[in-house]
């Protein structure tokens, strides 16, 4: 196979536009056959639903060169099902799961050419989406909607080596108790842009959100989850119902159990506590772990190590299950050729 001819260990992370991205449609309450176009662009009515009410949602997962040289993607299966888990929560209809991963995978081969070598630590980042597509002017769903899957080839994360992120704890909130922090909806992306341009002015790489009932404990930060862990090497991550659920975080966590024989806890985290935790990282799909050097609540600035031992090793033993250096669970890597 001929790769397309990009500086692969160059690349940032932006929308690149490829060959072909996958579109279904649904109409007269149900899902067309779908196919895959070349056609990038979208047309739709001024009045379309996700244009006036924002009623759309997207997933975010890589396929990558596994070191045996396979085109993966890794546990497509869990962004189906949280997929669907949002589509329920905005009243759009569920692209059944089996089709989704059907759709990812098909998407991703129709673009090989595009997925970046192993080893250039650059992946290609696949983009499931679905928003409601009529004209809808009285508040209420949209009748019908449109589900796409494109890809992009993104950059390593680290590039130029790890620098330690500087957090501060919002003043802004994220999510209600209640609300849709727990699905995977463009409006908590919307409301949360302000509040990182500030960010971003005052010198901090993110904001951390705490519960918006107390403000007593954390939750995450816009994008991704949160991870601590303990002096003596426990790793510890927020419990609440308003986190969104990162796949990430939930195979480090079955990877520092399993693999790395760790003490696991899922449990509120108070804000009071964060300074005796040793090291502290943040988790998604795009960097799998960033890891924190600082969070400044107010005038309390609390310092982590960074790239510190655990977090290097739960870094290293996912990145390895990831890229085929080590045997993954059963069912963790989709192979698509
Ligand atoms: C997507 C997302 C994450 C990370 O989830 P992964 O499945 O690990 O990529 C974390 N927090 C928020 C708010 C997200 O939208």
């Amino acid at each position: 196979m001929e790769r397309k001819n990009l500086d692969w260990g160059n690349l940032g992370f932006g929308y690149v536009q490829t060959d072909m991205r996958y579109v279904s449609n649904f109409k007269n309450g149900q899902w067309d056959d779908g196919c895959l176009t070349d056609q990038a662009s979208i047309t739709i009515n001024e009045c379309a639903c996700v244009l006036q009410y924002a009623q759309t949602c997207f997933e975010g997962l890589k396929a990558y060169t596994t070191e045996d040289g396979h085109i993966v993607c890794f546990r497509p299966d869990l962004n189906a099902q949280r997929m669907a888990s949002s589509c329920r929560r905005l009243k759009m209809p569920v692209f059944p799961e089996e089709r989704f991963v059907q759709a990812v995978v098909e998407t991703v081969r129709a673009n090989s050419q595009w997925v970046p070598p192993y080893g250039s630590g650059a992946t290609l980042y696949v983009r499931p989406f679905m928003f409601g597509s009529d004209s809808i002017i009285g508040v209420k769903p949209a009748n019908e909607y449109q589900f796409r899957v494109f890809v992009t080839p993104v950059g390593p994360y680290f590039k130029g080596g790890v620098k330690p992120l500087k957090l501060r704890i919002s003043d802004l909130d994220r999510a209600a108790p209640k609300g849709t922090g727990d699905v995977k909806a463009g409006l908590n992306y919307a409301m949360s842009l302000y509040n990182i341009v500030d960010a971003h002015e005052k010198g901090y790489d993110e904001n951390v959100y705490v519960d918006s009932a107390t403000r007593t404990h954390i939750e995450e930060t816009g994008g991704a989850n949160i991870i601590f862990v303990t002096k003596d090497g426990k790793l510890v991550t927020p419990q609440s119902s308003t986190i969104l659920p990162s796949i990430t975080r939930r195979s480090l966590l079955y990877v520092a159990k399993e693999y790395l024989g760790l003490e696991v806890e899922e449990r509120p985290v108070a804000l009071s506590e964060i300074d005796e935790f040793v090291e502290c990282g943040l988790c998604g799909t795009a960097a799998v772990i960033s890891p924190v050097g600082t969070i400044v609540d107010h005038g309390r600035e609390i310092h982590y190590a960074g790239m510190g031992p655990t977090i290097q090793k739960l870094y290293d033993t996912l990145t390895g299950i990831q890229m085929g250096r080590l045997e993954a669970p059963e069912g963790w890597i989709q192979v698509i050729e």
